[in-house]
């Protein structure tokens, strides 16, 4: 029998998310400082060592990898990673959140890599707002690439918005009708504060799940969907019976954690057991001091569930301030 990672709050971790690159070609003004210092190579997980980590966990019970980032399409190999992942035995999932940027080119690649499913990040449709807010990004490259990875025969793609007030909030509406044209589900995230963020003040710039989707009540009425997640995911379906859902990712307005079913590996190789707080465990230094010997790699992995917190804080009255950007953390 496969064995289970179980936290001492008796939460088994089945998902991981692995950052592979600290680096991006956009500059999210939610996610990024203008003028980010990046890591030193030497700093960074070797594709080999993220090979080992990622095996490490499916052979101890899990069953779902998301990579991510920093934006993961700009790491040089990750189609001969993504191929090399899929087949580990006992995986059932591998998937991708990615800004969108390449996909023109490489949707059919990331496809026959064995590659699940897409979530591609899209918080505006307007050129010169797309462009503000990811401070480099083309926002028709990203829809030529959604259109790619949907005609290479990616099923269930979804697009995460974070919508900002008075930035982005008044294009709710497009974003679900863009979805709905594509068949495709768009789920809605609440920002979080991790980083240093000056560009905007984010208490000012906070819209919570509930009044999104309160806007998108007064044009559709949506259905608490059966569709469950152990994540930070809720989904409703349309009650006209289209096929797309619209998810909301709360992380301020509804604590999600007594279900949290996941943990991170950083682009640094650090094994991060919740998104907003700081306990973690240096993996790369276990794999730089015995290299190729999983059983240590397993064992730190085993004793780390032990450090998982109960809950994670974001709230202004809670005092933990992450000092990580999302980069940094793969969101
Ligand atoms: N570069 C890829 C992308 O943008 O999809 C993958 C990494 S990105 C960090 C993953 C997701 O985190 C994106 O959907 C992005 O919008 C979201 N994100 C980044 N910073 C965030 C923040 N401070 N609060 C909430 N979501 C954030
Ligand atoms: Fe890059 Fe994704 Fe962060 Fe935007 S959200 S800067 S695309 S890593």
């Amino acid at each position: 029998m496969t064995e289970k990672l179980v936290d001492s709050f008796g939460r088994v971790v089945d998902y991981i998310r692995i950052s592979v690159t600290d680096r991006c070609d956009f500059r999210c003004v939610y996610c990024m400082a203008e003028d980010m210092t990046f890591l030193p190579r030497a700093q960074v997980l070797t594709l080999e060592e993220i090979h080992t980590i990622a095996a490490a966990f499916v052979s101890l019970g899990v069953n779902k990898i998301r990579l991510t980032g920093g934006e993961p399409m700009v790491r040089r190999g990750i189609e001969g990673l993504c191929a090399d992942l899929a087949v580990l035995p006992g995986l059932e999932e591998l998937v991708m959140t990615t800004n969108g940027s390449q996909l023109v080119n490489k949707a059919v690649a990331l496809k026959k890599a064995g590659v699940k499913r897409l979530n591609v990040s899209l918080d505006s449709l307007q050129a010169e707002r797309f462009k503000q807010i990811t401070r480099t990004g083309d926002v028709a490259q990203v829809i030529a690439g959604i259109d790619a990875a949907i005609a290479a025969g990616f099923q269930n793609l979804k697009i995460n918005a974070v919508i900002l007030r008075n930035r982005n909030d008044d294009e709710i509406m497009d974003l679900v009708e863009f979805a709905r044209s594509r068949n495709i589900d768009l789920s809605f995230i609440e920002e979080m504060p991790l980083g240093t963020i000056t560009e905007h003040d984010q208490a000012q710039a906070y819209m919570s799940s509930d009044e999104v989707k309160a806007v998108i009540s007064q044009h559709y009425e949506l259905l608490d969907s059966s569709r469950q997640t152990p994540g930070p995911s809720r989904y409703f379906a349309f009650a006209d019976g289209h096929k797309s859902r619209i998810g909301f990712i709360s992380p301020h307005s509804h604590n999600f954690c007594e279900a949290c079913n996941r943990v991170r590996v950083t682009a640094e190789g650090r094994l991060l057991l919740c998104l907003g707080n700081e306990h973690s465990v240096d993996l790369k230094a276990v794999l730089r001091r015995y290299p190729g010997d999983m059983s240590r790699v397993q064992q730190a992995i085993r004793d780390a569930m032990q450090l998982k917190p109960a809950r994670h804080y974001f709230n202004a009255a809670d005092e933990v301030k992450i000092l990580r950007f999302m980069n940094m953390t793969g969101g």
